[in-house]
């Protein structure tokens, strides 16, 4: 299986060439040469195996001689043993045709670590393969950073940077990363916002003399191997609710459009999926271009749920690519156009493929409130904004026959006072992180500056 790029400019690569990449050279993603295909028989034999088995056999579909059946399954195993939870990603019924799937047992709390988990033990055999020592570097406004840490801490072949932005992220979140005691993480509280995080993180890629001296290496939300992770839970909770002989829909909380992509993959290796509603919050760029077919960049608003608060949905570009019958000049023309004026519009035939799988809605601070507070009163469910966000567009706008699942993305306990704000009830943090309170810190403070967070980068080489 070889990856190609959505813009056309780049040479086909292997699995593993892909996932250390991240963003292909000529500036597109990378997509599989063509979609794997599992038939009706074995998507039912799914039923009842372990969550770690079915994410071996989906991801040696997309790795191809990149990793032989053992080391995929010894990867699952080893990424998903880190879990609370027996059947790693549980639903839960809220009612006779609504499900709650829940990806936040993992380390961190939220789905981020169902990809993370993974990438390390992908990243470990890749590069005792090649015989390489890397840095990632990763930009977060919150989840993923600690996601990063928890994953790569400790790692004989990697060294992590992280950058935040000092004093725009949670307590719990801060911690997360901090937090951890291990030499080869080290944590950057950045004098900006997260865009400055982000155009630092860029500025470091961009210059090549740097990036191959550190072997620079991204783990951000457009990497290929973290939406085949996040395809999985797709599978194993359709099959659970009686797929493929009946088809189910989703509910996905979303602002870079990766975990709802991910189940548009799901959809495509044959999994019978009715509807996706994509779920955002006031950073409604993606219900925009569903309902008017129309991309265009919007103003960032900060709300209870940050981890969607972007208005440029990175992974967006993969759909696109689907869209237009996988012309890579048509991807290529859009996305610089896009680049250069902050807007797109959809040809009506890519609008309608679009619009024959997915439904989207935004929803506003007020109902995200009003949806923890009922979710609450009439189940006892406790959930964080982002799962209120999905519960709240899936609830209001699909209209299908199918059992809804809405996407679960965080614990409650991630964002204590926006669920204590809406419910009365403050969520408490799970025995298995109790102590997170009390471990000491390890912070350095940089300036929102290129060339010393280069210095700092190169230090810990
Ligand atoms: C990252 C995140 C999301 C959005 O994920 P996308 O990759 O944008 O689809 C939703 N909820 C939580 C809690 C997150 O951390």
């Amino acid at each position: 299986m070889q990856y190609i790029s959505t813009r056309g400019g780049a040479p086909a690569v292997s699995f593993t060439d892909a996932l250390l990449a991240g963003l292909a050279p000529d500036g597109g993603l990378y997509v599989p040469e063509t979609w794997p295909q599992l038939s009706l028989d074995e998507i039912r034999a799914f039923a009842g195996a372990p969550y770690a088995r079915v994410a071996a056999e989906i991801l040696l579909r997309f790795a191809g001689a990149s990793l032989t059946r053992d080391e995929a399954e010894a990867a699952t195993e080893t990424a998903y043993a880190s879990f609370a939870h027996p059947a790693r990603t549980p639903l839960s019924q809220l009612d006779a045709d609504l499900w709650l799937l829940e990806l936040f047992h993992g380390p961190t709390l939220a789905f981020k670590d169902v990809a993370m988990q993974l990438l390390r033990p992908l990243y470990e055999h890749a590069l005792k393969a090649q015989g390489r020592r890397l840095t990632i570097v990763c930009a977060t406004s919150g989840d993923t950073g600690g996601a990063a840490v928890e994953a790569f801490r400790g790692s004989p072949d990697i060294d992590l940077v992280v950058l935040f932005p000092h004093g725009r992220i949670s307590e719990v979140q801060r911690r997360f990363m901090t937090a951890a005691p291990d030499d080869n993480v080290r944590c950057v509280a950045v004098d900006g916002t997260f865009d400055d995080c982000q155009a630092i993180l860029k500025a470091l890629f961009a210059d090549r003399a740097f990036a191959d001296a550190v072997d620079l290496s991204g783990v951000n939300s457009i990497n290929w191997a973290r939406i085949v992770a996040q395809s999985v839970y797709y599978f194993t909770a359709a099959v659970a609710l009686g797929a493929p002989d009946r088809p189910i829909s989703f509910a996905v909380p979303t602002g870079n459009f990766g975990d709802a992509f991910a189940g548009y993959v799901a959809h495509r290796m044959g999994l019978p999926i009715a509807r996706i509603v994509v779920a955002t919050n006031a950073n409604d760029i993606l219900a925009r271009v569903v309902a008017s077919g129309r991309y265009a960049r919007g103003a960032v608003v900060a709300t209870q749920s940050p981890a969607m608060d972007i208005q440029v949905a990175s992974n967006f570009e993969r759909l696109y690519f689907e869209a237009v019958g996988r012309d890579p000049v048509e991807t290529a023309r859009a996305f610089t156009v896009f680049g250069a004026t902050g807007s797109l519009d959809l040809p009506s035939q890519a609008r309608g493929e679009i619009s024959a799988l997915f439904d989207a809605a935004s929803t506003t601070e007020a109902h995200t409130a009003q949806q923890m507070a009922d979710t609450e009163r009439r189940t006892g469910h406790l959930v964080d904004p982002h799962t209120a966000v999905a519960l709240w567009a899936g609830q209001t706008i699909y209209r299908g026959a199918a059992p809804l699942v809405a996407l679960s993305t965080a614990h409650p306990a991630k964002f204590p006072e926006a669920v204590q704000a809406a419910t009365g009830v403050h969520p408490a943090l799970p025995k298995r992180v109790g102590d997170l309170y009390a471990r000491p810190e390890r912070i350095t403070r940089l300036p929102a500056d290129i060339e010393a967070v280069k210095v700092f980068v190169r230090a810990g080489r």
